[in-house]
């Protein structure tokens, strides 16, 4: 009987610390990165002068997460999006101070068009002097060193914590590839596919006290606003008023695969606060209700693959472009005619397509692909890795080198498919292979991340 009870107590302690959220470590990091100087703002070709002040802050911030074995951080940013060059740069870096690789590494960033213009990002988007050239590089170099430093921070501030997560949702994402006589053009389509969740991550401490962080997602531009003032857009309001709403949190906001949808309405400075709130809104609701505990340890992959390009440019094509009226056509056309000068050719892909996949214990999977990337995506990756737990697709993680269309929007054409690549300096639109390639990928380490 004795021998009975102590079996009964013995599997009763067992299931009872099953249920118990692991106790991982986490620390936090933040640092304001608005440009100290008025240099040029990121996003739109038309802005014909730098920012003139801020509305609000710029910040990057870190999020490190260690279950004893395994160190992740994850870091979010009120950026345009990381070029490869600065990526690397970066997490080199961290590798180097740490021990850190690659995979562990998840960069992020908010798609802010009211931020500032990163070196090599959209390469051929601006026309600057080289007074101005040379304030983006400085600021460049600085925001190197300051990433670096608020990844490391993060690591050294690790505390117990438990994490748990939710999601809610937001309705003011809107599908923008609008049919017209003139093909597929960017406006309004409330029929086309968007992503409406609002996915949350919730650390605390170990005992439930304090709300260290959370980290919240939605898939849609930031391009609420067009003004000469620094600031986040909708993203950068909603993380203020979640870090208003509880003081002492860190909130972090990543971007989803939004490349096709624009917030609406949009413009006015009033439409930006108004989003930030809703989505601020939304992750407050998750919060309050009861969120489900993470268990369990922390996996990462990360690999770069290459993919194609569909048809590449004649030399007498780019020869043409070189006397095209547009900015971006005649310099993409001198920079692929000098390299094919150089190297004999130009390359027909683009070799470092960025795939990550995290699970986050055992019921999380976070997959962050790079580029500007459709909403078909998310609904695919979902779909494809059904069964395997809650599903968080980042876009615009790790190398934004360019807009990532689906088949669908291959064959239909339009910014995401076609002119946008002119602006990223690529010599034509993607291969049709695109879609697939990166949805293997994903399979694969999903399927080797456990
Ligand atoms: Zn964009």
């Amino acid at each position: 009987m004795r021998f009975l009870s102590c079996l009964f107590l013995f599997s009763f302690a067992n299931a009872t610390f099953a249920a118990e959220p692991t106790v991982y470590r986490a620390g936090v990091a933040v640092v304001k990165i608005t440009p100290r100087e008025p240099i040029w703002m990121a996003g739109y070709a038309s802005r014909n002068k730098p920012a003139d002040g801020p509305i609000h802050d710029l910040y990057a911030k870190a999020l490190c997460l260690d279950d004893d074995k395994k160190m992740l951080v994850l870091l979010t940013s009120d950026l345009i999006g990381f070029p490869r060059e600065l990526a690397e740069a970066v997490t080199s870096e961290v590798k180097m101070q740490t021990g850190l690789t690659r995979d562990r590494l998840m960069l992020t960033a908010s798609h802010t068009h009211s931020g500032p213009v990163l070196r090599d990002n959209l390469a051929d988007m601006y026309d600057l002097s080289p007074t101005e050239a040379k304030k983006v590089r400085d600021y460049n170099a600085r925001l190197k060193d300051q990433l670096v430093d608020v990844i490391v921070r993060s690591i050294e501030n690790r505390v117990p914590a438990v994490l748990s997560y939710g999601e809610g949702d937001a309705g003011f994402a809107i599908n923008r590839r609008q049919a017209t006589g003139k093909g597929v053009q960017i406006g309004l389509n409330p029929d086309g596919p968007v992503d409406h969740r609002v996915p949350v991550l919730k650390v605390e401490s170990a005992d439930r006290n304090k709300l260290f962080a959370v980290a919240f997602g939605y898939a849609c531009h930031n391009t609420t606003l067009d003004l000469y003032q620094w600031s986040g857009d909708y993203a950068g309001f909603a993380q203020a008023e979640l870090e208003k709403a509880h003081p002492g949190t860190v909130a972090m906001f990543w971007t989803g695969c939004g490349a096709d949808a624009n917030p609406t309405p949009r413009r006015l400075l009033a439409h930006a606060v108004k989003h930030g709130q809703s989505l601020a809104t939304s992750v407050n609701a998750v919060l309050k209700t009861p969120m489900t505990p993470l268990t369990g340890n922390l996996h990462s992959q990360y690999e770069t693959i290459r993919l194609d390009f569909a048809a590449m440019p004649t030399r007498d094509q780019l020869n043409a472009d070189t006397k095209s009226t547009s900015f971006a056509h005649r310099t993409r056309a001198k920079r692929l005619l000098n390299d094919w000068e150089k190297n004999g050719s130009i390359a027909d892909h683009y070799p470092h397509y960025p795939v990550q996949v995290w699970r986050v214990g055992t019921d999380l999977v976070w997959v962050a692909l790079g580029g500007e990337v459709v909403v078909d995506y998310a609904l695919r990756v979902r779909h494809e890795l059904k069964g395997q737990g809650h599903l968080w697709v980042a876009g615009y993680a790790n190398d934004v080198m360019a807009y990532i269309p689906s088949a669908r929007v291959l064959h239909e054409g339009g910014y995401e498919a076609d002119s946008s690549m002119i602006y990223y300096g690529m010599p034509s639109r993607w291969a049709l292979t695109t879609e697939d390639r990166i949805i293997e990928a994903t399979k694969r380490l999903a399927k080797v991340a456990k």
